[in-house]
């Protein structure tokens, strides 16, 4: 087992696998485990054909390809101190010597170089995807991306939405601007979560053919040259300011001449990274002054990255549980206690069975931990010291631990397959309850009511009265009241909450949205479409889409019921021309006097806005009855210039753009 050549095959094997979804826009691992991964190759076999190409872009998604104008090679990489110290020495950064080299100069020639100090721009290393603007004089005709390195998609349409992107130059510029398209977490979270992290879901977006979400990504330039007519920057600084003067957004940037200062400076930002708007994964340390030569170089010798460490501890694997989640059961490792990121970690995530079988993973193995920002730990593999001899296979439970059903194991879920099971049935209320946001109907209450068989079902919800719920856990007919009131509160939910709202193997609102918005608006249209026609949505795959049709043969009765109640509804879908408030976006903050806040945010989805949970940068509309208050996202919105309105100018704003009067009937009870 685990001969070199195997290894190198299986390394091999594993990065063009992971090149491919990175490209593709589904990177299944970080950048820093797919470093590992090319580091390790690179020592068993540092002449791989595998290590000459920088990725394989995806033809599927039928983009014209244009060439990059800027040469894009690789970068030199340091993954820790001591690496960086070796480059810095060859550059003759100051502060790379150790103490005794130094002590050792001769003092007049010391002072000679500190004449000659060389200067270092270091840069944020953007996580996102890569996009070349071409220009010819001073006009926006291309936008590329990252590709095979030479050439990429052109997707000018879809950077023509983002945020960042300059359309006109103020001077009659040719040649190209290099930049990494982002999302911000706060974006992330509100909009993408079904994506696994900001870079996916940036990397997803912009290769959307309908240019779809592209608003919500932002463009950031680290780099510009006109290489037609020779024009490289050779001086970083000016470079920067150029960029600056001509209205993009560039990386944070800051100047040093000393190697120990970037050590530090490092530091402090791997400490702030996660509070940090977006994802970075280390910083970039560039000579002020280079060479066109060196620029045109595939891998310039100028410039390095200088890389975050992954927080990696070893431990013992002890014990497997199996978390229960409506019918799926999760993996859950239990470890010998270990320091990780600052914090003791006992229990990490083993994700599903498949990656138990793949990384073969036994009780008593010694196993790698990894914390990534705000990630919880995960069971990554075998550390690569010696494992025990002694160890023992992880048991799978067999059968369900509530029903009894046996489990079907699909490698990478397992999960309980009987429709009837308790589990998954109590799983669906609590996720329709979330969905509607009953908050007055707490776990407690509805786990009583779904023991006593009184509500199994989504619509049995719709039956209940004061009275008989007043008996419930002393609960009183005046809370009783409130419950069923809000219970009975009617709602024109959106196709997508909705079908959300039954708990299709959790298959997230996000991902509804994906698939109204590609046509399937309506729920007759889902019903009949098949398995195969809705793994073809964009981003969707073909394990959600059976999930996803299965879901709704299996709860089509219940749905049905439930829209015979009277009380929900869908609303039908948008005419594009009744969504008046498009690209605007808001956020409240406080009580809101005639409405709760998520009837607010439902109303201006409706009519094509965003809601926000945070104050952000390029938010349109803070509304608050407290302008005056000193909370932090009414100081937020000050700094950032954001226009803060109160909840009547929102109101009249609804009327001015237009939103039906019968619309405000629905939430009547309110
Ligand atoms: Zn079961």
């Amino acid at each position: 087992m685990g001969s070199r050549e195997q290894r190198i095959t299986e390394l091999e094997e594993l990065i063009v696998r992971y090149q491919a979804s990175y490209y593709n826009g589904e990177a299944e691992i970080t950048d820093g485990e797919f470093d590992l991964l090319w580091d390790e190759l690179k020592n068993l076999s540092p002449d791989s054909a595998v290590l000459k190409k920088v990725g394989t872009g995806p033809d599927v998604d039928g983009f014209p390809k244009a060439r990059h104008l800027i040469p894009m090679g690789s970068q030199e990489k340091a993954a820790n101190p001591q690496e960086f110290l070796v480059w810095a020495k060859k550059m003759g950064m100051e502060g790379s010597n150790s103490p005794q080299e130094d002590g050792n100069n001769d003092s007049a020639l010391t002072s000679k170089n500190s004449r000659l100090t060389k200067r270092f721009i270091v840069q944020y290393k953007l996580d996102g995807a890569s996009l070349e603007l071409q220009y010819e004089k001073g006009k926006l005709v291309r936008a590329v991306t990252r590709g095979d390195g030479v050439t990429g998609d052109e997707i000018t349409e879809n950077a023509k939405r983002m945020k960042g992107t300059v359309l006109k130059l103020d001077i009659p510029f040719s040649g190209g601007v290099r930049g990494e398209v982002i999302m911000t977490h706060d974006v992330w979270r509100n909009k993408y979560s079904s994506k696994a992290n900001c870079r996916n879901a940036a990397n997803g977006i912009m290769r959307r053919k309908d240019g779809q979400g592209c608003e919500d990504l932002q463009l950031i330039v680290y780099d510009t040259a006109d290489p037609k007519d020779g024009g490289y920057f050779t001086d970083e600084i000016l470079k920067m300011e150029w960029l600056e003067k001509r209205g993009f957004t560039t990386a944070e940037t800051k100047v040093f001449s000393d190697a120990k200062e970037i050590i530090d400076y490092r530091q402090k930002v791997t400490d702030k990274r996660d509070s940090l708007a977006f994802d970075i994964d280390g910083l970039v340390v560039k000579d002020v002054i280079t060479d066109t030569e060196d620029l045109k170089r595939a891998r310039p010798e100028k410039q390095i990255a200088f890389k975050f460490e992954l927080e990696t501890a070893y431990s013992i694997l002890r014990e497997v549980q199996w978390s229960e989640s409506g019918a799926t059961y999760t993996p859950i490792g239990i470890i010998d206690p270990v320091r990780l990121a600052g914090t003791t970690v006992k229990r990490a995530n083993l994700n599903n069975p498949g990656i138990i079988r793949a990384r073969e993973l036994k009780i008593g193995s010694v196993v790698s931990v990894v914390k990534r920002g705000e990630i919880i730990p995960k069971i990554e593999g075998l550390a690569p010291t010696e494992q025990p001899s002694q160890t023992e296979e992880i048991v799978f439970p067999g059968v369900c631990l509530t029903c009894g059903s046996t489990l079907v194991d699909a490698g990478t879920r397992l999960y309980c397959p009987n429709p009837q099971c308790s589990k998954r049935l109590l799983h669906r209320l609590e996720k329709w309850i979330a969905v509607l946001d009953i908050r007055e109907l707490g776990e407690k209450l509805i786990t009583q009511l779904f023991e006593k068989k009184r509500v199994t079902r989504i619509h049995e919800l719709y039956t209940l009265k004061t009275e008989e719920l007043a008996e419930y856990d002393r609960m009183g007919e005046l809370s009783a009241g409130k419950v069923i009131r809000h219970i009975q509160t009617r709602r024109n939910l959106s196709l997508s909450a909705f079908v959300a709202g039954f708990d299709l193997e959790g298959v997230a609102e996000t991902t509804m949205e994906k698939i109204t918005g590609a046509g399937f608006d309506t729920l007759e249209k889902l019903r009949r479409a098949e398995a195969a026609e809705l793994a073809q949505v964009y981003g969707l795959g073909e394990i959600t889409a059976q999930v996803i049709a299965d879901g709704l043969k299996e709860c089509a009765e219940e749905m049905d019921a439930v829209l015979r109640t009277g009380v929900i509804t869908i609303a039908r879908p948008a005419a594009q021309e009744t969504l008046t408030m498009r690209g605007l976006s808001f956020c409240f903050t406080g009580e809101l006097k005639s409405m709760k806040r998520g009837e607010a945010e439902e109303r201006i989805k409706a009519l094509g806005a965003q809601a926000k949970s945070s104050v952000v940068k390029g938010l349109s509309y803070l509304v608050t009855n407290d302008p005056a208050s000193g909370s932090s996202k009414n100081k937020k919105a000050l700094e950032l210039g954001v226009r803060i309105i109160s909840e009547d100018e929102f109101l009249a704003m609804l009327s001015d753009k237009g939103e039906k009067k019968d619309l405000p009937a629905q939430w009547e009870l309110f």
